[in-house]
């Protein structure tokens, strides 16, 4: 898959995607990501890319025509039109569902925006898929495209090592995940769960998505609706709902 983040500030980007699982990846080949600086398609003399706001008030917006020009570059160079994703705190909140639908595609290409925003017309010609990593503001969108980047390169073949790594993970499947502990098994005087420790591999599956289903309801029982849950699961959860009520 390859990923193009159309930034302001490629280097912000750049430090992040050199490190860790994702910078691994994209030395194995496995993910491409590139960041693509906007002031590249500038015709502005001193690069510029923003300006004042018609009408008034603070900040500066991102002009139409270079973010045009980069996105059409980033085109031809595909020899397509591939999907765009324009990162605002005014698109639809970024959830594990769009990740897995995202991560199937062969290309994307991510809109930052930065300042004030970018100008209205670019998204009109444009017509990107406007997402959001929550309902706060940031300074920019190069962190949500990070964000967005890095959740679908998880879930390419080959970047972490097995499928199990996401599917058990919280939100895959409408559950949060169990609880993990590591060495030692005995930590100020904290110790961890007994059935951990014993070697039995159904009995720890069985914890386990007990653990997990008890998290869910616990903290977001509006996941559940959605959660696909076996006779044994919901026999639980009414257990586990009568003993607190
Ligand atoms: N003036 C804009 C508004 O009120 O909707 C906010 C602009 S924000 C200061 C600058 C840029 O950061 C946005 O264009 C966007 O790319 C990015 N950004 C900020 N918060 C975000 C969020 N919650 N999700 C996605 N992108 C965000």
């Amino acid at each position: 898959m390859r990923i193009d983040i159309m930034t302001l500030f490629p280097e912000m980007c750049n430090a992040y995607l050199g490190e860790s699982i994702i910078g691994r990846a994209r030395a194995a080949g496995k993910v491409e990501i590139n960041a693509v600086d906007i002031r590249d398609y500038t015709e502005d003399k001193h690069r510029r890319v923003d300006d004042k706001p018609y009408g008034g008030g603070m900040g500066m917006v991102l002009q139409a025509e270079p973010i045009w020009r980069c996105y059409n570059s980033i085109c031809e160079n595909m020899g397509k039109k591939p999907r765009l994703l324009y990162m605002t705190p005014q698109g639809k909140t970024l959830t594990q569902d769009k990740v897995k639908e995202l991560a199937k595609e062969e290309n994307i290409v991510i809109l930052c925006g930065h300042y004030e925003g970018v100008d209205e017309r670019v998204v009109e010609a444009l017509e990107p898929e406007e997402i959001s990593v929550g309902d706060y503001v940031l300074t920019g969108g190069e962190l949500p495209a990070l964000i967005l980047a890095d959740s679908i390169s998880r879930m390419l073949d080959g970047v972490l090592s097995g499928e199990e790594c996401y599917t058990e993970e919280s939100h895959y499947n409408s559950l949060l995940e169990y609880p993990q502990y590591t060495h030692p098994s005995e930590w100020r005087g904290r110790e961890v769960p007994e059935v951990l420790l014993s070697g039995h591999h159904e009995n720890v599956e069985r914890w386990r998505r007990e653990q997990s289903l008890k998290r869910t309801a616990e903290r977001r029982p509006d996941m559940l609706e959605k959660a696909e849950l076996t006779d044994k699961d919901k026999i639980y959860l009414s257990d586990l709902d009568s003993t607190t009520r």
